[in-house]
């Protein structure tokens, strides 16, 4: 390949797991046209930005051309999707390049989605369109900017090769750079086969890889499953305080890491409502906003199980130990959410953490009847702890009820200049994104970089961003969101 310097990719999951690591190769792209490329990710990884903009920069992007010594996997795993057990998912339109080591020596995997059918796709015709890939991106940097552990987004290449959906859409790759791909399905694939050794060397593989502490712990695998818990209690806190919604929380979609992965039907919330649900397919609600916490401890629940055999020699009293490890997650959870709703609500230290949490319910509440727009309430919140209530008091239905609320908060001294460094301004709201993607559909990238400036910069207000912070219009109606589109 023409791409100098070539990255060095390795291949540590490969090895380490051979059984799960199914090599293959990208499709052809026809025509590949760069829509979005990430400078400040390629710069951490060490790429040179104006060669990956190169014909050679391309394949590599799309996956065509790899560096000598790389060897793309599609990766096995297995998964419960909206509960039904799944012995066989894995990479159906995925693969895995290698692993590139960042700026801090740190591994990073570099992915492909949308690079064709594997051995794993089953009935689907393994490729993306412009829209779902663009949105992947823009949501995952959003949430980067939020500081929420994310996978990221290196670059969305269009392919030149149609994609057959309602319609004929534009194809594209999405390049995606994460700490691993391991995901809780990963060990129910390797638990499913039987095979001890190969579960052993995948905790093994992810203990060293995302939580090297465990290693030196009695019980090396309990210690991993511990960190897992601990990342995912306060992944999904930072979830529900900015409002956002995964969609898709099935097992094969949570991390080992605690990164936020696979961006299909998620969504921010608009009005505040701990039933919203996004995704057409989830029509029991199973993955609402407000089940979100509850929904992931039920799939720790499962990856203890199939850690078991590695907790304790005896399975009998392997289980107590899961279960206890397991109770970590709700007193976790909570300490997670009240310490971010301490700053959100920009109270001192001083003030008891069933006070926090019992102001926050209260002003939930209100926003929940009054369907009050939750990321301008906080922030506008602001402006109330400057004395300047009044933008504030417009969004919410019952005076009486908010201003009341308002003279307890205010009491307690709050810190408006903590609150604007954690209550965003610009989050991806759903009619801002859905017009973006409909316009790079389209060919028009304009009001896609213009969404993705506003929300890789989610704190400052700026001038002439005003529309991206406002709430949907009243005639946006009610939103749907698509999976494996
Ligand atoms: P997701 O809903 O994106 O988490 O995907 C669930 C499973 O379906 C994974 O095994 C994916 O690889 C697979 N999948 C989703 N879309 C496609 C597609 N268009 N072609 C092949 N496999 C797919
Ligand atoms: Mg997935």
């Amino acid at each position: 390949m023409d791409l100098a310097p070539a990255p060095v990719l390795g291949n540590s999951f490969a090895r380490d797991v051979p059984e799960m690591a199914l090599p293959w190769q990208a499709d052809d792209a026809p025509e590949p046209r760069l829509l979005a490329l990430n400078e400040p990710l390629a710069a951490e990884l060490g790429l040179d930005a104006a060669a990956l903009r190169s014909p050679g920069g391309l394949r590599l992007l799309v996956g065509t051309a790899v560096p000598d010594g790389a060897t793309p996997v599609a990766q096995a795993y297995a998964g419960h999707q909206f509960g039904g057990f799944v012995p066989r998912l894995g990479d159906g339109r995925a693969l895995l390049l290698g692993e590139v080591a960042d700026a801090d020596g740190r591994l990073r995997d570099l992915a492909l989605k949308g690079s064709g059918r594997t051995p794993f796709a089953r009935g689907g015709d393994g490729l993306a369109a412009v829209g779902p890939m663009l949105r992947e991106y823009v949501i995952s940097e959003a949430m980067h900017a939020l500081g929420i552990p994310t996978t990221r987004s290196l670059s969305v290449v269009a392919t030149g090769r149609p994609v057959r959906r309602e319609t004929l859409l534009p194809g594209a790759v999405l390049a995606r750079v994460a700490s691993s791909h391991l995901r809780v399905g990963s060990f129910q694939y390797a638990r499913a086969t039987g095979d001890a050794d190969l579960l052993r060397r995948l905790a093994d593989h992810a203990i060293t890889r995302h939580h090297p502490a465990a290693a030196d712990a009695e019980r090396p695998a309990l210690a991993l499953y511990e960190a897992v818990v601990a990342a995912q209690a306060s992944l999904v806190a930072r979830w529900m305080l900015v409002g956002f919604v995964h969609g898709v929380m099935n097992t094969d979609n949570m991390t080992i890491s605690g990164e936020t992965i696979d961006y299909g039907p998620c969504a921010f919330m608009d009005a505040y409502d701990p039933a919203t649900v996004y995704s057409s397919i989830d029509t029991g609600g199973r993955y609402a906003y407000g089940n979100q916490p509850v929904v992931a401890q039920w799939d720790l629940a499962r990856l203890a199980e199939a850690l078991l055999p590695l907790l304790h020699e005896d399975e009998e009293q392997a289980v107590p130990l899961a279960v206890e490890a397991l109770g970590a997650f709700a007193p976790q959870y909570e300490a997670a959410w009240t310490a971010g709703m301490r700053a959100k609500l920009g109270l001192p230290d001083d003030v008891d953490d069933a006070a926090v949490r019992a102001l926050a319910e209260q002003l939930l509440a209100l926003l929940h009847s009054g369907h009050v727009d939750l990321t301008s309430a906080f922030r506008l919140l602001g402006g109330a702890a400057r004395d300047d209530a009044e933008p504030v008091r417009r969004l919410v239905l019952d005076l009486a009820a908010f201003d009341d609320w308002l003279a307890r908060w205010r009491a307690l001294g709050p810190d408006p200049g903590l609150m604007d460094r954690v209550n965003p301004v610009y989050v991806p709201r759903n009619h801002l994104v859905e017009e973006a993607l409909e316009a790079a559909t389209d060919g028009d990238l304009a009001p896609f970089d213009r969404l993705l400036d506003a929300v890789t910069s989610p704190y400052v207000v700026r001038p002439g961003l005003e529309r991206y912070a406002a709430p949907a219009p009243q005639d946006f109606g009610v939103y749907r969101t698509f999976c494996g589109t």
